[in-house]
C-alpha cells in the first residue's frame, strides 16, 4: 500500500503559482477556464521531461526516428482516421436547477465504484435529472481564409500521432530503417473537453509525446509487451515511486475504435488512480485507414522475404503536461524543522530538476560575489544554475529546495583562503567541503548517476 502523503492537488497548484511554475492563463482578463501558462521553473521542467523522452527514443536506441508534423493537416485526415465520426464522448446536460454539463461515462463509472445502478444516475451537483446523452466531437474547427465555407473547415489536431501515420512512406523512403521500427513525436494537441480540471491534468491545449513503433503483425504482441516494460521504467527510472504506479490493461468497453489492446500507466495522483500515458495494439487499423482513404499505397515491401505487407503498430502516447504534474507531485515533500517550521522541499530527479546547482555567497562583500559568479559561470556547461546573494543563507536554502535544486554551493569566508565551497544535499541536508575546481566533474557525475526518490 502506499503511505500517507502530505501532497495534495491545491498544495501544488499554490506552490506552482507562488514559485511561477504554472499558472492561469489571461489572468488580468479574469482567466479562461482550464488553460494555464507555464513560467520559468515550468518551462525548464517540462523541458527536462521532453529531454528525458527523447533521450528514451533516440539517444538510447538505434530503431525510432524524430518528426514534427503539422498542426492543422489536411482535413480528410480525420475523416479517414475516424476522429470526425466517432471522436466523440457521451455529453449529458443537467436538466435541474444547476444546468451542468456532464460526461455520462464518467458519471457511470463513479457510480459503479459506489456499488450504485449507473443506469440511475443523476446530476453530482444538484441531484438534477439528466439529459440524453449526445455525442459531442472534440474535436476544435476553424478556418483557413476569409470565406467560411465547408471547403476551407480544418481542425485543431486532437492528437500527434495521425501526423506520424501520414507521413509514414515518407519517413520510410528516407530513414534507412524497417519494421520494426518507431516515428516519434512531441508536440501540442487540442481537446474540447467537456469536464476538463484538475489543474493540468486535463486541459483544453495540451503537450503530447506520442511514438508509433510500426512491426511485422506476428511480432506486435512482443513489442506490445515490450513498451509497455519500457514505458513504465522510464517512470520509476526518473524517481516515481513504485508504489505509486502501476500498468492497466483495459476492459473490453473501454477500448478505442482502432486497439485491440491498451494498458494504461496510471499514477496515483491525490485524485486517485489516473492515466498518465496508454499504450496500445492499434493494429493495421490507421495505416489502412489512411492507405483506403488517400489512396496511397503504405505497404511495406520487404526484399529480402519478398513479403508486402501493412505494419500493425504498437503506440506508447503520453502527455507532457500530466508526466510533469506526476512528478511534482511525486516530489513533494514537506519536512517540520526545529522550532516547528515547515520545509517545503520538491524532491525531483537531478536530471528533471530545473536548476541543477546554486550559487549563493554567504556575505555580500569581501569579494565573495564576485567569487561566486565566476563559479558559477564554470558550472553553466554542466546545467541550469542559478546566482542568488538575497537575503539570509537559510532562505535561500529554502528557495531553492522549493524549486527542487538538488544541490547549493556556498561561498564563504575559507573558500577566498582555500578555494573549497561547500556543496549541500537537498535531500539530505548534508554539506560537503569540495575544491572549486572538482565541482564541474563532481556536479555532471552526480547527474549521470541512478536516482531513488528519498520518499519511497
Ligand atoms: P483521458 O481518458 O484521460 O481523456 P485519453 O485516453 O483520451 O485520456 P489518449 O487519447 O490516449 O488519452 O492520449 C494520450 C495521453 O495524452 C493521455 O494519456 C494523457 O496523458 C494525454 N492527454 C489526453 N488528453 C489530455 C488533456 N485533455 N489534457 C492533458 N493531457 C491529455
Amino acid at each position: 500500500m502506499a503511505s500517507a502523503d502530505v501532497v495534495t492537488m491545491d498544495k501544488i497548484v499554490a506552490l506552482c503559482k507562488r514559485r511561477g511554475f504554472v499558472f492561469p492563463a489571461s489572468e488580468i482578463y479574469g482567466g479562461i477556464a482550464n488553460t494555464y501558462d507555464y513560467g520559468h521553473y515550468g518551462v525548464l521542467l517540462k523541458n527536462n521531461v521532453k529531454a528525458e523522452w527523447w533521450r528514451a527514443m533516440l539517444q538510447d536506441r538505434d530503431d525510432v526516428v524524430a518528426l514534427d508534423s503539422a498542426i492543422i493537416q489536411h482535413p480528410r485526415v480525420w475523416e479517414s482516421s475516424g476522429h470526425l465520426a466517432g471522436f466523440s464522448d457521451p455529453l449529458v446536460q443537467c436538466l435541474g436547477e444547476c444546468k451542468k454539463r456532464w460526461r455520462l461515462d464518467h458519471l457511470q463509472e463513479a457510480a459503479v465504484e459506489r456499488g450504485e445502478d449507473p443506469s440511475l444516475v443523476r446530476c453530482p451537483q444538484c441531484g438534477g435529472e439528466l439529459s440524453e446523452p449526445r455525442d459531442f466531437n472534440l474535436m476544435f474547427k476553424t478556418q483557413i481564409g476569409t470565406v467560411a465555407d465547408t471547403g476551407s473547415t480544418v481542425y485543431l489536431r486532437p492528437e500527434t500521432a495521425q501526423g506520424i501515420f501520414v507521413d509514414f512512406k515518407q519517413v520510410l523512403a528516407v530513414s534507412r530503417k524497417k519494421p520494426p521500427f518507431g516515428i516519434a513525436q512531441i508536440g501540442k494537441s487540442f481537446r474540447n473537453e467537456i469536464t476538463p480540471g484538475n489543474f493540468i491534468f486535463r486541459t483544453l491545449e495540451f503537450e503530447q509525446m506520442e511514438m508509433e513503433f510500426f512491426v511485422p503483425p506476428a511480432e506486435s504482441q512482443t513489442w506490445h509487451e515490450h513498451w509497455m516494460k519500457a514505458r513504465f521504467d522510464w517512470y520509476t527510472d526518473l524517481g516515481v515511486r513504485e508504489d505509486h504506479l502501476r500498468l492497466r490493461p483495459h476492459e473490453q468497453d473501454e477500448l478505442s475504435h482502432y486497439s485491440s489492446g491498451t494498458s494504461d500507466v496510471e499514477y496515483l495522483f491525490p485524485i486517485g488512480w489516473s492515466e498518465l500515458e496508454g499504450i496500445a495494439h492499434r493494429g493495421d487499423y490507421d495505416l489502412s485507414a489512411h492507405q483506403q482513404g488517400s489512396g496511397e499505397k503504405l505497404e511495406y515491401f520487404d526484399p529480402q522475404t519478398r513479403e508486402r505487407y501493412l505494419p500493425h503498430v504498437i503506440e506508447p502516447a503520453a502527455g507532457c503536461d500530466r508526466a510533469t504534474l506526476a512528478f511534482l507531485v511525486d516530489a513533494y515533500d514537506e519536512e517540520e524543522l526545529e522550532g516547528g517550521d515547515v520545509r517545503t522541499v520538491l524532491r525531483l530527479h537531478p536530471r528533471l530538476a530545473p536548476v541543477k546547482v546554486a550559487v549563493l555567497p554567504l556575505v555580500k562583500k569581501d569579494g565573495q560575489p564576485e567569487l561566486a559568479r565566476e563559479i558559477r559561470d564554470s558550472l553553466r556547461r554542466v546545467g541550469q544554475t542559478e546566482y542568488d546573494e538575497g537575503g539570509s543563507v537559510g532562505k535561500r536554502y529554502r528557495r531553492q529546495d522549493e524549486v527542487g535544486t538538488p544541490w547549493c554551493v556556498t561561498v564563504d569566508h575559507q573558500t577566498l583562503e582555500d578555494r573549497t565551497v561547500t556543496v549541500r544535499d537537498r535531500d539530505t541536508l548534508e554539506q560537503e567541503r569540495v575544491a572549486i575546481d572538482d565541482l564541474p566533474a563532481l556536479i555532471a557525475g552526480r547527474l549521470a548517476q541512478p536516482w531513488r526518490s528519498p520518499k519511497a
